[in-house]
Order: structure tokens, then sequence, then C-alpha cells
């Protein structure tokens, strides 16, 4: 099982990913070769050794990295990834995704990631606040509301944004709230933030949907990942009578092709720490879970999952990435000739940092919204990006993610034809 996994993540270098899906675009919309030279490199590298003080009193040192990839939209903004197969080129390939994500849905922000190598299933809660706070401390000299602002990703949580908003508001002598966001309601955090990738996930299958011909009830979904993103989207997707069959986290998959309701397996997932085991369900290993036949795919774990090597196997008609990076440039072509509508990650899951978005500017005017507003807000950008995304496609008769690259790149090389370079 571990073996598997660890192959399909490993999959090919997601930094060598990223940069070969800003020069396929670059080429088609013939973009200007400096552009191109300055967007392919990572604007500022972060990397830190730092020690912690364990529980049975050892020291160790971790390794973390706090990674900008571009800022020319605003300051840059994105998660802080905490598992143990985090290595630098994956935090690069995720700050410029970051860019390219604010740019589509056209938010004030540049992009940059963070992630620290670790494996929070083995530490006490005492480690982890520990670990994250001397974290916070090491990189706070590039982070703050108007230069970097960090948020949630894999295995980090509105507990830890509370960390390292303290953190950092204890070396500046006074509370900044808008230095992360992803915090708790009662620290500033945003109604709505928490569920914000997954709904804003929902809105562009709802739109995709409508594009196809696609009515979600009755329809049949499989979700890869069963954290933030994962469980709510099959939540949402449940709520809007779509029949959830297949499911998984870490430790593998589970199937029942009559459908079952995921607010169970979330309760099952809480007491046994996995979904794997649920009642009435067949136990599969997540390779499998992929290949599935469905009408709705929603990759919700680590990125390089479909492959050239499974792509063929797909049996949906739309695969919405709530995760970051997880179908290879090979495995789109495929995808693509295959008829099968994949909304792009930099889309698909713009909704977390829409909303992120929202809470920075709630934390920075102090003055906060209900839920309804944030939705209805969300919803709005969602239906722009994914309206805008999808006229381009039509226009280059190109593929979801080269139409969403499109917009963004050229966003980008915008804002530098405008702002010009330095000096
Ligand atoms: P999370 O930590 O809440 O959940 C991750 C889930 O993935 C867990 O259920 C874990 O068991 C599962 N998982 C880990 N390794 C796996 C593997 N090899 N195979 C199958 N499942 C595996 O993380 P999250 O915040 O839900 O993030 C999931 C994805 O969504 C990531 O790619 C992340 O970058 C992306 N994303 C998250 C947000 C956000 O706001 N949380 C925003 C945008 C994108």
């Amino acid at each position: 099982m571990v073996t598997v996994e660890k192959k399909e993540t490993k999959h090919l270098d997601a930094w060598e990913m990223a940069v070969s899906q800003l020069e396929e675009v670059a080429e088609l919309i013939d973009l200007d070769p400096n552009i191109v030279e300055i967007l392919s490199k990572c604007k500022r590298e972060l990397t830190v050794n730092f020690p912690v003080r364990m529980d049975d009193q050892s020291v160790k040192v971790f390794t973390g990295f706090r990674i900008q990839h571009n800022d020319v939209r605003g300051p840059s903004k994105g998660g802080l990834r905490y598992a143990p197969s985090v290595y630098k080129g994956e935090v690069m390939a995720l700050a410029m995704w970051m860019t390219w994500k604010c740019a589509v849905v056209g938010i004030p922000y540049g992009g940059a990631k963070g992630g620290v190598i670790c494996n929070t299933k083995e530490m006490s809660m005492g480690e982890l606040e520990r670990m994250t706070r001397r974290f916070a401390s090491e990189i706070s000299i590039i982070i703050g509301p108007e230069k970097d602002i960090p948020a949630p990703d894999v295995y980090t949580n509105p507990q830890v944004m509370a960390w390292i908003m303290d953190t950092y508001s204890m070396i500046k002598g006074y509370s900044v709230p808008g230095v992360v966001t992803g915090k708790p309601i009662t620290l500033g955090g945003s109604l709505g933030r928490n569920e914000a990738t997954a709904t804003g996930c929902i809105y562009t299958i709802e739109d995709a949907a409508r594009k196809i011909g696609l009515n979600l009830k009755g329809s049949t979904a499989v979700v890869q990942g069963y954290g933030n993103a994962g469980a709510i989207a099959a939540r949402l997707l449940f709520e809007r009578g779509c029949k959830i069959i297949g499911v998984s986290d870490s430790r593998g998959g589970i199937f029942n092709p009559e459908g079952f309701d995921p607010n169970k397996v979330m309760d099952h997932k809480k007491e046994t720490g996995t979904v794997v085991g649920y009642p009435g369900t067949r136990k599969i290993t997540n390779s499998e879970l992929l290949e599935l036949e469905c009408d709705i795919l929603v990759p919700a774990a680590l990125e390089g999952v479909i492959t050239e090597e499974n792509a063929d196997n797909i049996k949906t008609k739309i695969v919405a990435e709530a995760a970051n990076g997880p179908t290879t440039p090979k495995a789109d072509k495929i995808l693509f000739r295959k008829g099968i509508m994949v909304i792009p990650d930099i889309l698909a899951n713009a909704g977390g940092v829409t909303v992120s978005y929202f809470e920075w500017v709630q934390s920075e005017t102090a003055l906060f919204w209900d839920e309804k507003e944030v939705n209805t807000k969300l919803r709005n950008i969602m239906d722009r990006a994914f309206n805008n995304v999808f006229e381009i496609r039509e226009e280059h008769k190109c593929n979801m993610r080269t139409a969403a690259y499109i917009l963004a790149i050229e966003r980008v090389s915008e804002a530098y034809k405008l702002r010009g370079i330095f000096p």
C-alpha cells in the first residue's frame, strides 16, 4: 500500500511539471521571453533548519521552507504544508501555482508556499506547537500582512495558524491578525473559510455540469483524500443529490456502487483515524479508486496521482482538481483526448485563497461579514473565473488548464508591463 502511494506521489518532480506547464502556454501565446525568464524562477526562497525540544527532552532539527514565487500583483499568499514528503521542488511548484491561482480569480495577490518536513502523526500537540512557533519565528523575516500571508494546507489547520499569528504578534509587540488566514473565528477568521476550498470547487463542478448537460442529482462521485478539501467536497456533493461511491485517505479507499453517506464516513474516520473499514464498503487501493467509473472525480489529496500510466483508465466525465497538481502534463493530454472536462487546480480549488483574501480584507478593516455574504461573493468570483476560462477554452480550442494558464499568465504579464523592471 505504502509503496504504491509513494510511487504515485513522487512520479514527476512537481517543479519540472510546473515549469513545463508555464513554458507550454508561453509558447502558445507568444509570451515575451523576458517575462518567461522571470516567471520560471521563484523570487525568494528561504530554507530553515531549526531545533525543537521534543517531549523526551532530545533536540530534533527540522527543515522547513517558505518560498515566494511572485509578488508583482500584490503580497504573496499561500499555504503551509506539514508532511514527511515535503521537498523544496514541491514547495516551489506550489508557490508558482498560487501565483496563477490568484491571477485566475483576479484577487490582488502573488504566489507563495511553505512546508516543513515532519510527520505530524508521530508528534504530540506540544511538539507540534513548539515546532510551529520556532518555524514561524524563523520565517518571520519574510512574512507579514503586506508581504506574504500563510494559510492552512495539508496537515495544518486553524490551530497552527493561531500559533503562527501569536508568535508573529509577540515578535512585533502587538496583535497582527492579518499575518495569516485560515485562523479560528475568534481570532479574526472568516466565516466560511474552513469550507471555502470545497465550496468553491463545488461551484465550479456545478458550472462544468451545466456546460456538459450533467444533472448533479443522481450522478456518481469519487473523492480522493478525506481532509479539509475532500471530506467537505464529498459532503457538499452528497447534499446536492450526488451518489458518493468511493472515497479514500492516506491509508486506502472504500467503495460501494450503491453509494454511502459521507457524513457517517467522517464519523467513522474520527473514531478510527481512517475511512477504511466503514461498514458496507469494500476496501480498495488509492490507485483503484481513481479508476472507478463515475461522473465526477475529485482528487483532493496530493499531486502527481493521475499520470500517463493510469489516465487511459480514468472513467469519468468531470475531474475537479481540489488538490494542487494531481494531474501530470502527459496525463492531461490523455484526458483531453478522451473528452473528459478537467477543471484545473488553479481554478477548482481557488475558493480557499479567495475566502482567505476575504478574511485578510476583514482582518485589515476589522469589519466582519456573515457567511451568506462570504458565499455570495465567493460564488460571483468562482462563476466569473469559470466563465472567463471557458471562453478562452472555446476561443483557443484548448483544454481548461491551458485556458486558465492563458488567463493567469496574461494578467501577471500585464502587471509587469505596467510596472516595468526596476530600476
Ligand atoms: P488535509 O490535511 O486536510 O487532508 C489531506 C487528506 O489527504 C487526508 O485525508 C489524508 O489522509 C489524505 N492523503 C494524504 N496522502 C494521501 C495519499 N497518498 N493518497 C490518498 N490520500 C492521501 O489537506 P487539505 O487541506 O484537504 O489539502 C488537500 C489538497 O487540497 C492538497 O493538494 C492541498 O494543496 C489542496 N488545497 C487545499 C486548500 C485548503 O484550503 N485546505 C486550498 C487549496 C488547495
